[in-house]
């Protein structure tokens, strides 16, 4: 096999530069300078999606890490709180066990995690006690964090109390959260106020205008209906944060995509993207409503941002050491010799996923991200066969 001249990423610069990668017997050879032009090939750290659900059988959303993983070019799933103290130890023995991928994941607050899409319902389900238990008994394995869901539609009438209760168990844990934020109530503008340094706000490009327009009133009947006439955007028309997530932000609160089949408006992350704004980790939020019909996977997100204004430094970033250092995630991409995605950008063509948003609003992209090989422990294993000849 040889070498192959590749643009090889700089995780510390966010930059790509020319490289030989040599290759002996499909293992990895070693890296050297080159003269030779490295075309449309690429190597980075393993891509890492930061939100997925990966717990069929015990979740309603749940899909197999492996269909969203390797064969992708992903090299870490994380799942976002697809499981509760309750149904984590099933998920820990006897699912995770099963993948090729590699998982790790954010405890839901609740205890059944997502067994239904309102596990808040049953406030009982919120056993703070139980919830720390199971994560001390598992820190620093496979459990991150604590997830907790705070939009309209999943907490009925429990409105801002699952958050309330994630961060008082976060803060005796010392750990971070993942929260999603979406359609109020409760309005994102009281959700960000409870947020910490480090916590992470997942579906930050969600773009629903008002809260009246997105949640069926009778639905939460014990909020008054003048709340639902309050405005609930976390972006100026510019694309610049609005207050409340300004104020987050500077306290150090992080940003995730979760793209999903309801939380990514094109627009709204386009004109954040004009506005300067690179700071977050592109993720799918793939599971089994969204992932034929409106996600794809990981490197039809990645392309989606690509045709929305970022660079293909500024992508690789968001899908590597972005996530690694928001989720703790030390030494990610510091050897690539050990996990790293080798990937081509090329025209579209017919036959490619579609490309939309959340609203199904198409995108047009000129580039694709398209995975070619991952490199495990020194080892190369093709996605698409040949890659290395053009
Ligand atoms: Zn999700």
């Amino acid at each position: 096999m040889g070498k192959i001249a590749i643009n090889l990423f700089d995780p510390k610069s966010r930059s790509y530069s020319a490289k030989n990668i040599h290759l002996d017997n499909r293992r990895f050879a070693g890296f050297s300078d080159t003269d030779d032009l490295p075309g449309q090939l690429y190597m980075s750290p393993g891509f890492i999606d930061a939100h997925a659900h990966v717990y069929p059988g015990a979740s309603c959303l749940g899909i197999s890490a492996d269909l969203v993983g390797l064969k992708t070019g992903v090299h870490l799933v994380i799942d976002a709180g697809s499981s509760g103290s309750a149904t984590f130890d099933c998920f820990r023995d006897y699912v995770v066990p099963t993948y090729e991928t590699a998982v790790k994941a954010y405890l839901n607050i609740s205890r059944i995690g997502l067994v239904t899409k309102q596990p808040y319902t049953d406030r009982r389900n919120i056993d703070l006690e139980a919830a720390m238990r199971c994560f001390r008994e598992n820190d620093r394995g496979l459990l991150l964090g604590i997830k907790v869901m705070s939009s309209g539609i999943i907490v009925e009438d429990s409105g801002i109390m699952p958050l309330q209760k994630a961060v008082e168990a976060a803060d005796v844990l010392g750990c971070r959260i993942m929260a999603h934020l979406c359609e109020g109530p409760p309005s994102n503008e009281d959700a960000m106020a409870l947020l910490r340094r480090g916590d992470i706000i997942t579906h930050c490009f969600h773009g629903k205008p008002n809260i009246a327009a997105s949640l069926n009133a009778s639905k939460v009947p014990s909020i008054d209906p003048a709340f639902y006439a309050l405005p609930n955007i976390m972006w100026n028309e510019d694309g610049s944060p609005a207050k409340p997530l300004e104020a987050a932000l500077s306290r150090g609160v992080l940003l995730d995509v979760g793209h999903g089949a309801a939380s990514f408006d094109q627009f709204i992350a386009s004109s954040a993207i004009r506005a300067g704004v690179r700071e977050f980790a592109i993720s799918t939020d793939a599971h089994v409503r969204n992932i034929v019909s409106i996600v794809g996977g990981l490197p039809q997100t990645m392309t989606k941002f690509l045709a929305l204004g970022m660079t293909i430094s500024e992508v690789t970033a968001s899908v590597t050491a972005i996530p690694a250092r928001q989720h703790g995630l030390d030494g990610w991409c510091d050897d690539l010799s050990k996990r790293a995605t080798i990937f081509r950008l090329r025209a579209p063509r017919e036959g490619d996923f579609p490309l939309m948003d959340s609203n199904h609003a198409s995108i047009t992209a000129r580039e694709i991200v398209e995975p070619v090989a991952v490199l495990t422990d020194g080892a190369i294993t093709d996605i698409i066969p040949g890659w290395e000849n053009g």
